[in-house]
């Protein structure tokens, strides 16, 4: 078979990796994928999507440099970093694990393609987590950046080797600087999942109850599979620089609550907020990303509003 490119995507086993592949390979490419963990249990969501069988997936990780290297050797046009520590919550209890995987993997991507001259794009999963709790709570790319956790240090550092490399070496790399997104394969740790799978056993068992912390804070929900568009259409530019990707709205986590038990339509009495279990020490009261500079020059816009991405997580799971 003649593919037009070959990929690699670090972290292919995640919600973006299993979208990113799905959409390269509707594109003809040849996608190559890295995971720590070659299991079956562990690609589950490249089987939802059913295309475990069209990759070619390598047991490693780019905190290994050694791996780097052999991998990279092959003829790769585009490469995707999207492995690492994703949670902010875990980062505070591992902090060492994010700054790993979410900085060193990266450096050593970046050493690679200096020391032998590859001539592979790179792309860079950057977070809004690392602008931290400004006043407005509105980020473009010239915001400030001041990270609150862990998790925003290591995606900070990542940024700025990714414009080091790209302004001295000449390296076409980029970083999107990404806000949240959610979808049906989003991983259960994250509270939009923990959400909507509670509510589902409140539906079948009224005894269930859903627990939270600050319901107050609020975040720029998008749409997965529409990001996974802007990070590609980052790298089919001429020239590298890095995008902020977002909605450009907010809503508060009430308010998805509101959706879900509406739309379920189950009752508030099982519902607990202010749980101090749940409350985070150190939390951003909520971010939202401008968008309008993305919008312009990569010709992308975000087509899944907010009502939309709930109901279809949930009716993904109903059905
Ligand atoms: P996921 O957590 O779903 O996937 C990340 C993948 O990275 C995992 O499947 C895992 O693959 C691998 N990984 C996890 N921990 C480590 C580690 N310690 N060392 C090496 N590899 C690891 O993340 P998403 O797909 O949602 O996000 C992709 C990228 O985008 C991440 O860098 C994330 O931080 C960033 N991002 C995501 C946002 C979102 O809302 N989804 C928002 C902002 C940024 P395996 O177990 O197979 O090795």
């Amino acid at each position: 078979m003649r593919y037009k490119k070959t990929a690699i995507i670090f972290g292919i086993t995640g919600q973006d990796g299993a979208y990113l592949s799905h959409f390269l390979l509707q594109k003809g490419y040849k996608v190559i994928g890295t995971t720590r963990d070659r299991s079956s249990k562990n690609l589950h969501r490249l089987e939802r999507l059913n295309i475990t069988k069209k990759i070619t997936l390598l047991k490693g990780v780019a905190t290994n440099l050694k791996f780097c290297e052999k991998i990279l050797r092959r003829n790769i046009n585009e490469i995707y970093y999207l492995a690492g520590d994703s949670s902010v919550v875990e980062s505070f209890k591992t902090p060492e694990i994010s700054l790993k995987s979410n900085t060193e993997g990266i450096l050593n991507i970046l050493q690679t393609l200096k020391q032998k001259k590859y001539k592979a794009k790179l792309f860079n999963a950057g977070s809004g987590q690392f602008y931290g709790d400004n006043k407005k709570n509105f980020y473009n790319i010239k915001s400030k950046i001041e990270p609150q956790s862990p998790y925003g240090v290591s995606k900070a550092a990542a940024y700025w080797l990714v414009k080091i490399y790209r302004e001295k070496y000449n390296i076409y790399c980029c970083t999107g600087i990404l806000f949240n997104h959610e979808s049906p394969l989003r991983s259960k740790e994250f509270v939009t999942k923990k959400i909507i799978d509670t509510a589902i056993k409140i539906k079948k068992d009224r005894n269930v109850i859903l627990r939270l912390g600050n319901v107050n804070i609020y975040r720029d929900w998008g749409w997965a599979p529409d990001y996974i568009k802007a990070i590609w259409l980052m790298m089919q530019r001429n020239k590298a620089r890095d995008f902020i990707i977002g909605s450009g709205k907010t809503y508060t986590l009430k308010e998805f609550v509101n959706k879900v038990f509406g739309y379920l339509k189950i009752s508030k009495k099982n519902l607990r907020t202010n749980v101090s279990k749940y409350k985070r020490k150190i939390d951003l009261r909520g971010y939202k990303a401008n968008i309008v500079e993305t919008q312009k020059v990569l010709k992308w816009k975000p087509s899944v509003k907010f009502n939309t991405i709930i109901y279809k997580m949930i009716n993904n799971e109903l059905f």
